[in-house]
């Protein structure tokens, strides 16, 4: 859901992308990003576009053709990550698990070890499936072998901790749209002073003109034109995060945390099986198991047409068999748990009913 005050505030009127406003706007973003993200990165900045334009800003600035990326593949969006990579043209290397696993920090270890890449990528809060991959071993062996590190946070900023410093990321991405509470259109990124360093050694020019890294620092630093930033889009998420600032990060983690817990101990009275371990879960993408025999679209149909809820289902390996429930910023409320429960509850009851009668 997106906040009241983020809709007013994209309705304020626009002024050009060279306008002293507009770059006091992106001032107080990239201040606030900083603070979300857990970084003091000085390369820190929205790039337009949904998180896919974030994930193709990270790959085509620092998968370089020829050279080496491993990617940690456990759900759709690191294969994404390497659908990207290879178009690159680098060598993509792959380690992988089932979907709703994470990986442990001796595999992460061993992985990095034995392929020795000069670019490592990995899903932090991974949609597809509810788990969260912790990131220190990773970025540590990384670092040991001389590689960057690039981590997907389009899920989890905004609605738990990043930690892009101390977990030793060198380049994340997120989007406007989810733990941020905005419209879909932006994507915030941030780069590690080690990473830029690599940028700069570039011999060949970055594919992506309009993803340019180099170029996008020349606009956003240096006020050069580059292209015309999406100023409505600029409007919402700095609002999106005065939002965040006002609730305080910590009480906002702790809030979409005692949300999720709150939602899972009230699936298993239902009966539902979570997909992901306990430990490994995340607090804004839950799923829960789709009980045997009962038919998902079915029941996320009726949820749909008669309590106006919609969550989602699996897809790929997980399709048929897992519910994915949001909890992410505005929408992770405690009334919104419970009005979801007693919808899925009747829901269920109404599908079983049903399946009980054509049999
Ligand atoms: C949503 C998502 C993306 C892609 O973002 P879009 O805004 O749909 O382009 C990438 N990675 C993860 C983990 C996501 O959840």
């Amino acid at each position: 859901m997106v906040a009241p005050r983020v809709y007013e505030a994209m309705s304020k009127p626009i002024v050009g992308y060279l306008d002293p406003y507009c770059f006091q706007v992106i001032e107080e973003i990239q201040d606030e990003l900083r603070k979300v993200f857990g970084t003091r990165n000085e390369i820190t900045f929205p790039i337009s576009g949904t998180g896919s334009a974030g994930m193709e800003t990270a790959v085509a600035n620092f998968a370089e053709p020829g050279e080496k990326c491993a990617v940690f593949v456990n759900g759709f969006f690191s294969e994404r990550i390497c659908e990207m990579a290879r178009r690159q043209g680098a060598q993509v290397v792959r380690l992988e698990k089932p979907w709703g696993e994470v990986f442990s920090d001796a595999e992460a270890r061993e992985f990095i070890h034995r392929e020795k890449p000069r670019i490592v990528a990995y899903v932090q809060a991974e949609t597809s499936t509810g788990a969260f991959q912790p990131g220190n071993a990773i970025c540590q062996a990384a670092h040991d072998a001389d590689a960057l590190v690039i981590a997907d946070c389009v899920t989890s900023l905004g609605a738990a901790p990043v930690e892009v410093d101390a977990t030793g990321i060198d380049i994340a991405y997120s989007c406007s749209q989810k733990g941020l509470s905005c419209p879909p259109g932006i994507s915030p990124a941030t780069v590690s002073p080690r990473a830029w360093e690599r940028l700069g050694k570039r011999t060949r020019p970055v594919q992506s003109w309009y993803l340019d890294l180099k170029l996008l620092e020349g606009y956003y630093k240096g006020h050069k034109y580059h292209h015309t930033v999406p100023i409505s889009m600029l409007y919402a998420v700095h609002e999106g995060l005065a939002l965040i600032e006002e609730e305080g990060l910590e009480q906002r983690f702790a809030r979409h945390r005692r949300n999720h817990l709150m939602l899972v101990s009230a699936l298993e009275k239902l009966g539902l099986r979570m997909h992901v371990d306990e430990g490994h879960r995340l607090w804004m993408l839950n799923t829960p198991r789709v009980p045997e025999g009962v038919d998902d679209a079915k029941v996320r149909k009726r949820l749909l047409d008669e309590y106006g809820i919609e969550i989602l289902g699996g897809f790929g390996p997980l399709a048929g068999k897992v519910f994915r429930i949001g909890l992410m910023g505005s929408s992770s409320t405690e009334e919104n748990v419970k009005l979801l429960i007693d919808a899925l509850e009747k829901a269920l009851a109404a599908e079983s009913a049903q399946g009980v009668a054509e049999k």
